[in-house]
């Protein structure tokens, strides 16, 4: 199932999406109507799992709805640092052995396809297209065996970086912390729905340059053990956002010099089995 945040008519609810279609909850038995966190919500995400006939419903046109971030107050939003092989090198850097996390604040949360604001005090401002995991179930001290059964599902993350305020303050909380820097979506796909997550091609262009070709293989530490590792520092939650690293071809790095976004630049990341999200930017 691919399920998504829309907007339709002024009010804000849960739908799933088929083909062209998205069908909002509130058209089934059975689902939960318009509550103000459903996915945030063990029990919302338990429905989720039953066996749900759409056949026949009609729904909206997708062309005719805004997505929204599928999630909108998640407990947390855990993101990892140098977890391609790949991105480190580019960089001069050894992968590493340690799980390096960081942290965005929900409020940097944005729509697949919503324009970014920036201010205009940002310099270097660059993208990270990246994998996302939707987290389904509580848990602590998982397992890597057995840790699918924690994932609702995937989706896609922009992980936007401001690149003077990263390397200026040594740490990334603010450089990436700011509002809009974590455009989402198109959707969450259940994981029943994708392939293999250890193969998955990550594309990213900046206006028509494709700058990142990499692929979900080229990880550090798989799903599986970034499930492990962070659950033996924090409970996972259902809603929780992992996003899982980038691959190379980041902007700062480029050779000879770096290609970063400028004011009116559109940055698209496509992932293969779930879709893409495509957002403009803007220096205000
Ligand atoms: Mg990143």
């Amino acid at each position: 199932m691919k399920i998504a945040r829309f907007v339709k008519d002024g009010k804000s609810t849960l739908g799933f999406v088929v083909d062209e279609e998205i069908i909002p909850f509130d058209a089934l038995e059975g689902m939960p109507k318009w509550l103000e966190y459903p996915l945030e919500r063990e029990e919302n995400i338990r429905r989720l799992e039953r066996k749900m006939d759409l056949s026949g419903i009609k729904g909206y046109p997708l062309k005719d709805v805004r997505l929204q971030s599928p999630l909108l107050y998640p407990g947390k939003i855990v993101c990892l640092g140098l977890n391609f092989k790949d991105h480190a090198k580019e960089q001069g850097k050894e992968p590493s052995n340690r799980l390096i996390i960081f942290m965005k604040p929900r409020t940097a949360l944005t729509g697949p396809y919503d324009t970014v604001f920036v201010p205009k005090f940002v310099e270097k401002l660059d993208y990270e297209g990246e994998l996302a995991i939707v987290i389904g179930r509580r848990g602590k001290n998982v397992p890597a065996e057995g840790a699918e059964r924690y994932i609702l599902g995937y989706t896609i993350m922009n992980d936007v970086s401001a690149r003077d305020i990263q390397f200026g303050d040594r740490q990334w909380t603010r450089g990436k912390g700011l509002d809009g820097f974590a455009p989402i979506g198109p959707w969450i796909v259940t994981k029943d729905e994708i392939r293999d997550h250890r193969n998955l091609r990550i594309r990213t262009w900046l206006n028509e340059e494709l700058r990142q070709d990499g692929n979900t293989s080229n990880m550090v530490f798989d799903v599986p053990k970034i499930i492990e590792e962070l659950s033996r520092v924090m409970t996972l939650e259902p809603g929780d956002i992992i996003s899982t690293g980038t691959p190379a071809g980041v902007g700062i790095f480029a050779k000879p010099e770096p290609k970063l976004i400028k004011d009116g630049d559109v940055v698209r990341i496509e992932i293969e089995n779930i879709g893409f999200i495509e957002n403009r930017f803007r220096f205000t």
